[in-house]
């Protein structure tokens, strides 16, 4: 979905209290009654010019239900909020290109007001290609467009929360700059993911590293649950050593890890499938890739268990609860991603990638009737991060 921001500019300030007045009628309703916009806005009969402005650039939709017609906010009216949110905030300044488009979310460059790049990742849980599990069609045929939503936002807590406490205890991942609604802020990294690198000098020690993350992981008490080559960016950087007086280059390749709405504690009932999946992706991959088998078994998670807390180290798997994405929460959203089908990125039964092109997925949403609106335009894999250009979309308002 295309972010375009250009609308944000021209919006008054009875259209953003209109815009809000829906969002937060949409805690309730389905479809929002016009009186009740009205009532929330504070602006009553004159609320009618702002319905129409926000309706024209796509902002929320009529909707009839049996009873009445009122509106309910669109995926486009989510996410303006959230830039304003951000802009208000001064946590974004301007839009800029778009760097990926997932299965489940939409990846931009954005830029703060001193230029620094940063990258926005918009959740859209909504948005999933059902191939042919009925099953699925039916739940989202039937689904309010509450809950994606909420699943939505859901999903950016959970990223941000995770992320937050991976960083503080030293794991090399994207710094969380701030969170708002379905989408989160988060510092770029200049770097590829290890997907698209056809070959490294020294498969075994980028082996060795990758496990090792993956057991750190487990120490602290976590499983990534989407751990594959498309979530480990790789991060290049050439150092100079002086050895007996001669100066060389040496490459070194960082793993960084991204990624994180589906993060299992070790606890998790499926604990050692999410794990065995974890370890089999990068197995898979570096023999595949780069022709590297490693000559260890496993890891195993009957011993990677036995790492949980070792040293004293805090289990984020607890302590996330207590930051603010709860266990109720947890269990409302797997469930969610389940019933709809998201199962990750590396699943090695999905198609993705070689198999199946972006633009055939999105033939596949339209079909879902009610997607249409909501589907991708210009969908691209994932590509190596341009510059925005900062000033053509920068998101000031009245
Ligand atoms: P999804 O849940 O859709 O897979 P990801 O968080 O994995 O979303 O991001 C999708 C892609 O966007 C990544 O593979 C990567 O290329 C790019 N990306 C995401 N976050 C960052 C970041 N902080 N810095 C640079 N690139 C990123
Ligand atoms: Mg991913």
């Amino acid at each position: 979905m295309r972010l375009d921001t250009k609308a944000m500019r021209y919006l008054t300030v009875e259209d953003w209290k209109t815009l809000t007045a829906v969002e937060t009628g949409s805690r309730n309703h389905e479809v929002v009654p016009t009186p009740l916009i009205g009532q929330i806005s504070g602006l009553r009969g004159g609320v009618h010019r702002s319905i129409s402005a926000l309706a024209k650039v796509g902002l929320i939709a009529r909707l009839k239900n049996a009873k009445y017609d009122g509106y309910r906010l669109t995926y486009g009216g989510l996410d303006y909020l959230a830039l304003n949110t951000y802009r208000k905030r001064k946590d974004v300044y301007s839009v800029g290109n778009q760097i990926g488009v997932g299965k489940e979310s939409d990846i931009f460059v954005v830029a703060d007001e001193k230029g620094v790049q940063r990258v926005l990742k918009i959740h859209r849980l909504g948005r999933i290609s059902f191939r042919t599990v009925k099953a699925n069609r039916d739940y989202l045929r039937n689904r309010s467009s509450g809950s994606w939503m909420y699943m939505s936002r859901l999903a950016a807590l959970k990223e941000f929360t995770f992320m937050t406490a991976l960083r503080e205890n030293g794991f090399p991942v994207p710094e969380p700059l701030a969170q708002s609604r379905h989408t989160i802020v988060m510092s770029l990294i200049d770097a590829f993911p290890m997907r698209q690198i056809s070959s490294v000098p020294d498969p075994a020690s980028l082996y060795a590293e990758i496990i090792a993350m993956i057991l750190r992981l487990t120490q602290y008490g976590l499983i990534h649950g989407d751990f594959n080559e498309f979530n480990i960016l790789i991060k290049e950087e050439t150092k100079t050593e002086t050895v007996d007086g001669k100066e060389s280059e040496i490459l070194t390749l960082t793993p960084i890890l991204i990624d994180f709405p589906q993060m299992v504690s070790v606890d998790h009932a499926n604990a050692e499938f999410y794990f065995d999946r974890d370890v089999n992706c990068i197995k898979r991959f570096f023999e595949r890739r780069f022709h590297f088998t490693s000559n260890q078994k496993g890891p195993h998670f009957a011993n990677a268990r036995k790492l949980i807390g070792k040293d004293g180290v805090p289990r984020l798997d607890v302590s996330v609860e207590a930051s603010g994405f709860s266990k109720k929460m947890a269990k409302e959203l797997e469930a969610y991603m389940k019933k709809v089908g998201v199962d990750g990125d590396g699943d090695p039964n999905a198609a993705r990638g070689d198999e199946t092109s972006d633009e055939e997925e999105d033939e596949e949403n339209s079909e879902e009737g009610d997607m249409e609106e909501e589907a991708l335009d210009g969908a691209e894999d994932t590509i190596k991060v341009p510059a925005p250009h900062v000033g053509d979309s920068v998101i000031h308002s009245s």
